[in-house]
């Protein structure tokens, strides 16, 4: 009898297991997202702080805020009773690189226990420009980076502030801070071999013209898909007096966009702590694994 078979390592989960890059896994896949970043370098006049920032719109707070060790202990247990799981995604519930080292450090824990699996982020993409070679040495397969226009104009109606490091900018600075950000770090995870998605958010009156221009920038720079999300006006913020886009506007949107790039359609807008297939709602059980895993 061979006693020294080596080790069986798990087959690696393949591009074509993400549920959202993917729509033919939806179905078939899992995700969870680990809710380890809870700060915002940014200030969008449609997010209330409580907002999953990978959705950017959808008013869905995460229950809790875990650390890096227990956001690796949660993704063991969340192993155990989802065996289809295939991604482990961080979501916010702010900017996963405005909180680089809790972002950085669960996701080195998830691969040294997880090897197999995808790992995947979003950002603004203000500070994930200096953080690129350490998504390469993770291998950090797929990234979201929300750009909703190419004017910084435009922006500075967007973001109420943009802070990099201790100064704090505003208006045509501001965008145009956060848009060269945004291509740098589209154009460095593009060399580095990255699936790269945009999220544009489609404000009537602010970004809805500009969308062609957007997937156009984007596709000269690589990204991989796009996904136009509609604004989830909410009470309270700049933003929440306006209208939502209707679904022509919507629709003609994505037409515009189309002729650039692959367009998602079938993003749920989920929560920080989602798990699950996408179209799951966190049940009870979901929430109290959840919970245990601040203890
Ligand atoms: Fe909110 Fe995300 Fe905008 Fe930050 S980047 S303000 S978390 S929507
Ligand atoms: Fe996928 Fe959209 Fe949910 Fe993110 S928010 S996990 S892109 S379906």
């Amino acid at each position: 009898v061979a006693t020294d078979l080596a080790p069986v390592t798990p087959t690696r989960k393949l591009f074509s297991d993400h549920p959202c890059f993917d729509e033919a896994a939806r179905m078939r896949t899992s995700r969870v997202h680990l809710p380890v970043a809870p700060r915002c370098n940014v200030q969008c006049n449609y997010c209330n702080r409580k907002f999953d920032c990978f959705s950017e719109s959808r008013p869905g707070v995460s229950s809790v805020v875990l650390t890096p060790e227990q956001a690796a202990d949660y993704v063991d247990t969340v192993r155990a009773d989802y065996p289809n799981l295939a991604v482990v995604g961080i979501a916010g519930p702010g900017d996963p690189f405005a909180n680089a080292d809790k972002t950085l450090r669960t996701f080195e824990l998830v691969r040294q226990r997880h090897p197999d699996l995808l790992l995947c982020t979003s950002s603004n993409g203000l500070e994930l420009a200096h953080h690129l070679d350490e998504v390469a040495q993770l291998d950090i397969s797929h990234i979201t980076v929300t750009m909703s226009t190419v004017d910084p104009d435009v922006a500075a109606k967007i973001y109420r502030w943009v802070r990099d490091g201790r100064q704090v900018y505003r208006g045509r600075e501001a965008g145009e801070l956060l848009l060269s950000r945004q291509i740098e770090s589209i154009k460095g995870l593009k060399a580095r071999g990255v699936t790269v998605k945009i999220n544009t958010i489609l404000v009537p009156g602010v970004t809805l013209d500009g969308i062609a221009e957007v997937a156009k920038l984007a596709r000269e720079l690589g990204v991989d898909i796009m996904n136009n999300l509609p604004l989830y006006p909410v009470d309270g913020t700049p933003f929440g007096e306006l209208l939502a886009p209707s679904p022509e506007q919507i629709a003609r949107a994505r037409r515009d966009a189309e002729q650039y790039l692959p367009q998602m359609t079938h993003c749920q807008r989920c929560r920080a702590d989602a798990v699950g297939l996408l179209d799951d709602e966190n049940d009870q059980t979901a929430m109290d694994r959840l919970l245990a895993a601040r203890k």
